[in-house]
């Protein structure tokens, strides 16, 4: 088997899948701009089309299909479109923490980090009246303060990190907690095949859905083989067009002609997980963070002193 660890999913499943999308809107265009934003209006229509266009899309998509899902908003898209965020509950489906304003963790002070993290709790629970159980670091950007931040908060999973192809335990050196990693891969990330923005400063080539398809059906055949975890991590502006949702549900009926699989939410993945855990089923591998306190100290060298040529002398 390629993977040393699998988790016995449910039902002999030989793979577990989920279909995430983060759905950032424009918030993405407001963090990178912040003095202008409001004039970059071919961009923020682009980004909008997520909330407008995508997400009833997806969601019918979904429904169709018999799927419930999780999807990564920052919290200001949920105050901003509740329309979309309607849809998606009304699907069923998860509401994961993904930010405020999609501002990137590891770029904030200690202080402001923690400040945007519980603006965004504030939102889901005055807009959605709920406290998400998941997060996902914008950009992937978790800062060596974040876990502190989730367990402080009672967020069960995390799904921002690539330490495994199952999910592990994150434990807090300080805090003594864990919580638990679902993990992602870059590799079934949409935005390398498809984002292409020269306000964003974003200019990859963009791979037609067929290309896409090869890379993601790559990783579910290894993962379906080894009784490993097949995540995406999309975003509804990209994915979420008109060839792009024919990939999707191309890709699902492959999927489910070799059967075998466990849809699920995150939130499903991590009560399965602990279930595991609990029963003495499984044994996670547990990952202690921050990896370093501070950056290596092998960096920290001393300057080269300057030797002139009658000290080397004098030396030899
Ligand atoms: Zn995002």
């Amino acid at each position: 088997m390629l993977i040393e660890n699998p988790v016995p999913w449910p039902n002999g499943a030989r793979c577990a899948v989920a279909i995430t999308f983060d759905l950032d809107v424009d918030s993405i265009l407001h963090i990178s701009h912040p003095n202008d934003a409001d004039n970059y209006i071919s961009i923020q229509s682009f980004l909008k089309y997520g909330a407008e266009i995508s997400i009833p899309r997806i969601c019918r998509v979904f429904k169709e299909l018999d799927l419930r899902q999780t999807f990564f908003v920052p919290g200001w898209c949920v105050e901003r479109y509740p329309r979309a965020l309607k849809l998606i509950l009304n699907g069923g489906h998860e509401i994961g923490h993904h930010g405020y304003l999609h501002e990137s963790p590891n770029a904030q002070s200690a202080e402001d980090e923690r400040y945007w993290f519980e603006r965004a709790l504030q939102a889901y629970r005055t807009c959605l009246g709920i406290r998400p159980r998941g997060f996902r670091a914008p950009l992937n950007e978790f800062s060596k303060n974040t876990l502190g931040y989730l367990i402080d908060a009672g967020i069960e999973y995390d799904s921002s990190l690539m330490g495994d192809d199952v999910p592990y335990l994150l434990t807090s050196r300080d805090r003594k907690q864990n919580v638990i990693e679902i993990p992602q891969c870059i590799t079934m990330d949409d935005w390398p095949h498809f984002m292409h923005s020269w306000d964003l400063k974003y200019e990859m080539p963009i791979s037609s859905p067929q290309r896409a398809r090869e890379v993601f059906l790559s990783e579910f055949d290894a993962m379906w083989e080894s009784g490993g975890l097949w995540m995406t991590v999309w975003h509804p502006f990209l994915t979420g067009r008109p060839a792009r949702v024919k990939m999707l549900i191309e890709i699902l009926e492959y999927m489910r002609s070799k059967g075998g699989l466990w849809f699920a939410t995150l939130g499903e993945i991590s009560d399965h997980v602990k279930e595991c855990i609990s029963n003495g089923s499984w044994s996670p591998r547990l990952d202690t963070l921050p990896y370093d306190e501070s950056p290596i100290p092998e960096l920290d060298r001393p300057r080269r002193r300057d030797v002139s040529p009658s000290q080397r002398e004098v030396a030899s």
